[in-house]
């Protein structure tokens, strides 16, 4: 399907495109968009104008029963969960489509929302849709199994939705997050319900209508928006919710398990935190490429990614002169207006988020690391930091150990492989590592001693929908993107069927 109106090419165009746009600021539960049943409301606001963009409906634990009932009784229905694969896939690919013929306007709705710049918008529009095809073309492609018994016993093992399951999604990326979860969960024949970030809630909204043209059922997919401790607890600790998918804090996502614990023992899938390590080999040729690299790595979306490269790992012999090269990729890495195409970073998401940034960078200098680029916020309006690198930065400072999730590099030294792998594995966390090396043997050791969920060698944050996106250690437990994130939203269903009677 696709759009007749021109694409939105400069930053004219794009604000043109941004007057025009309308938001759907109600929930979305049983198939009707509706106001919180308290008539609450939160301001959604954009961080790089400071402008109330709506006043979004604030769900609590009555708007959580609805649609947890309506979730419930559209499972129990079938319309959906015993729908063919071959159909369920077909609605989602409709979905797709419309998704692809209205990504200008929801890579808008992200970036007015929490400030990301529209071409990484663009980018997750594309992350989007894609998981969406692809997690719906591989439904109608998994087969059961046959056991191989004696032949008096015929023993299938049958896959089978799991029942209501709850999305509790970020806001750094908050169409393609959301998509990551619930495209899995819907092709394989759950009814979900979607709680996007209080910080982000307006695409979801949107995909919400999109939804319902696409012609998913009523109750297969609703939307409440509002607070991670008003409506997300009211899902997780509902006995009627099966599974929590979770992406967010390492904080949020223990207490998620603990919710679990205390009501109905849902399965909880966690994708947490990171302070991922970047390391970089002095036998590296092109030291140019690889700083440019490294410094996308950390100030791409603000930083505010949660495998974001925070922390480079540079081999002692050629760390003065990769700093150089990474500061001076980064002055090209400077925030502008993020409905500027040219922006390569954008606002940060609101004033919570810029003051513990800050903060951060000024623990950073009193425990003694060197500041060489950045470190202030810029002028308002909006909220903007730079691009700012710390240098000399030990494992016991805190920039160098705890999750800042904004645009700050921590640079450390190392003289062996050994002392490079220790400190890179010196941390709660295990989403992401990077290595840059053109030694074929040290790569393979390094990879397969590094803690990590994935490993990016010779590059930073590759990867397609073909490859599973999670960690290890308190980075989580579970695994979007590719068929194994299928099998977190099935049950194996385990039939012994006698043929002697
Ligand atoms: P967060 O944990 O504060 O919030 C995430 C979601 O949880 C939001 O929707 C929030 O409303 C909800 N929530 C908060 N408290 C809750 C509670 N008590 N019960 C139920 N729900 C609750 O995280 P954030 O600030 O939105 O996102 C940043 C974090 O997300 C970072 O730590 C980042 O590393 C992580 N993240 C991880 C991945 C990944 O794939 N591993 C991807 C993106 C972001």
């Amino acid at each position: 399907m696709v759009s007749r109106t021109p694409s939105p090419r400069t930053l004219a165009d794009w604000q043109a495109r941004a007057a025009e746009l309308s938001f759907e600021s109600r929930a979305f539960i049983d198939d009707t968009f509706v106001a919180a049943e308290s008539g609450d409301t939160f301001e959604s606001r954009n961080p790089a104008t400071g402008e109330v963009l709506a006043q979004v409906a604030s769900c609590d634990e009555p708007d959580a029963a609805r649609a947890v009932a309506a979730a419930r009784q559209a499972f129990a229905g079938g319309e959906w969960a015993r729908l063919a694969p071959g159909k369920r896939k077909k609605t989602l690919l409709r979905l797709a489509d419309l998704m692809e013929a209205h990504k200008h306007e929801l890579a808008l709705l992200d970036t007015l929302d929490m400030g990301k710049p529209i071409s990484s918008s663009l980018g997750d529009m594309a992350g989007a849709i894609g998981c969406i095809r692809y997690q719906a073309e591989c439904i109608d492609k998994l087969y059961g199994e046959v056991a191989p018994t004696g032949e008096e016993t015929l023993a299938l093992v049958l896959r089978e939705p799991i029942g209501v399951v709850a999305a509790i999604v970020p806001w750094n990326f908050p169409l393609m997050m959301t998509a990551w979860k619930i495209a899995p969960a819907l092709a394989a024949g759950n009814s979900v319900i979607l709680k996007p970030s209080e910080k982000s809630p307006l695409s979801a909204l949107r995909l919400a209508q999109l939804a319902k043209e696409a012609g998913l059922p009523k109750g297969v997919f609703q939307v409440l928006p509002g607070f991670g401790h008003t409506v997300g607890k009211a899902l997780a600790l509902s006995h009627e919710v099966d599974c929590l998918a979770f992406t967010g804090s390492t904080a949020v996502g223990k207490q998620l398990m603990q919710y679990a614990g205390q009501s109905n023992l849902k399965r909880v899938y966690l994708e947490c935190g990171g302070k991922s390590p970047n390391l970089v080999f002095a036998d590296c040729k092109d030291l140019d490429r690889v700083a440019s690299h490294a410094a996308a790595a950390i100030f791409h979306n603000q930083g505010e990614v949660c495998i974001a490269g925070s922390r480079l790992l540079v081999e002692n012999t050629i760390r003065d002169d990769f700093v150089e090269r990474v500061l001076k990729a980064a002055e090209n890495m400077q925030p502008g207006d993020p409905l500027d195409p040219d922006s390569f970073m954008g606002a940060i998401v609101d004033e919570v988020q810029h003051r513990r940034i800050l903060d951060y960078i000024r623990q950073g200098v009193e425990e003694g690391a060197r500041l060489r680029s950045g470190g202030q916020a810029l002028e308002g309006p909006g909220l903007f930091i730079p691009p700012t690198v710390f240098d000399g930065v030990t494992p016991q400072m805190t920039i160098g150990r705890e999750e800042i999730f904004g645009p700050v590099l921590a640079v450390f030294g190392f003289d062996t492989e050994e002392e490079a792998v220790a400190m890179a594995n010196d941390t709660p966390y295990g989403l992401a590592a990077g290595l840059w090396s053109q030694d074929i043997d040290r790569i393979l050791r390094v990879t397969r001693r590094l803690q990590s969920g994935q490993v990016f060698v010779n590059n930073w944050a590759g990867g397609d929908q073909t490859m599973p996106f999670g960690g290890v250690k308190q980075s989580g437990n579970g695994r979007d993107k590719s068929h194994h994130s299928l099998e977190e939203y099935s049950e194996l269903k385990s039939v012994w069927m006698s043929l002697t009677l």
